[in-house]
C-alpha cells in the first residue's frame, strides 16, 4: 500500500510547480486528481488537473458521500477528493500527492494519520503572492483578489502541518521537498 504526501499554502505559493517536479523524480508518485466545480483554466483538461463537474454534479457526489473530504474553497467553487480515486491509486501501490486547501489538507492528514506526511508550502510575502499570481496570468484581476483576500487566513494553518518549507527560491524549496519526501518515503 502506498503512502500520501500532502500539499497545501496559498494560491500562487509554487506548490504545482514543485509537485510537478516532485513527480519527475524517481518516488512512484501518481498525482490525486480532485473534482472541482470551477471551469478548465488555460491548458487544463478534464482527467487530467482535475474531473471538471457542474455545481449540480458536484452537490449530487457530496450528497450520495463519494468524497473522502470535499471544500467550497471560493463562493460557488467547489473542490473535493474523492474517495474511489484515492484507494485506487493506494491500492495499486502509488504514492499518492495531494494539491488540497489548508482544511482539506488537515483532514486528510487526520483520516490518514502515520500513513501521511502534511507539507506547508510558504510564500516569502503576500505582496510576492500577489506578483506571482499576476505573472502567471491565469486568473482575472478578481479572482486573484480573492485568492489573496484567503492568503492571510491560510498563513496561519502552517504550524498544523508536519512540515513547512519557504519558496523563496524555487531550486531550494525544490531540493528541501525532495529530501524531506524521499526519508517520509523510507520509513
Ligand atoms: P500554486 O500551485 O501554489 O497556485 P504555482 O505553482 O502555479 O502556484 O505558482 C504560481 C506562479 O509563481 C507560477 O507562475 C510559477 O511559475 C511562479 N513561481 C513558483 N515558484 C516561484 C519562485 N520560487 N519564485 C518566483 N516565481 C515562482
Ligand atoms: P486552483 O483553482 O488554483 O486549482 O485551486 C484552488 C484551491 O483549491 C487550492 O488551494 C487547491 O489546493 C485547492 N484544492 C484543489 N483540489 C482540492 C480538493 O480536492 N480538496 C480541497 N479541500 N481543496 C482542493
Amino acid at each position: 500500500m502506498g503512502k500520501l504526501i500532502i500539499f497545501s499554502a496559498p494560491s500562487g505559493s509554487g506548490k504545482s510547480t514543485i509537485i510537478n517536479y516532485l513527480l519527475k523524480q524517481n518516488l512512484n508518485l501518481a498525482f490525486s486528481i480532485s473534482a472541482t466545480s470551477r471551469p478548465p483554466r488555460g491548458t487544463e483538461q478534464n482527467g487530467v488537473e482535475y474531473f471538471f463537474l457542474t455545481p449540480e454534479e458536484f452537490k449530487q457526489k457530496i450528497s450520495d458521500g463519494e468524497f473522502l473530504e470535499y471544500e467550497e474553497v471560493y463562493t460557488d467553487r467547489f473542490y473535493g477528493t474523492l474517495k474511489s480515486q484515492v484507494e485506487k491509486q493506494l491500492s495499486e501501490g502509488q504514492n499518492v500527492i495531494f494539491d488540497v486547501d489548508v482544511v482539506g489538507g488537515c483532514n486528510i492528514k487526520k483520516f490518514y494519520g502515520e500513513r501521511a506526511l502534511s507539507v506547508f508550502i510558504q510564500p516569502p510575502s503576500i505582496e510576492e503572492l500577489r506578483k506571482r499570481l499576476n505573472g502567471r496570468g491565469t486568473d482575472t484581476p478578481e479572482v486573484i483578489e480573492s485568492r489573496i483576500a484567503k492568503a492571510e487566513f491560510e498563513l496561519s494553518y502552517a504550524d498544523k502541518f508536519d512540515v513547512v518549507i519557504v519558496n523563496d527560491e524555487l531550486e531550494k524549496a525544490q531540493a528541501e521537498a525532495l529530501e524531506t519526501i524521499s526519508k517520509f518515503l523510507k520509513k
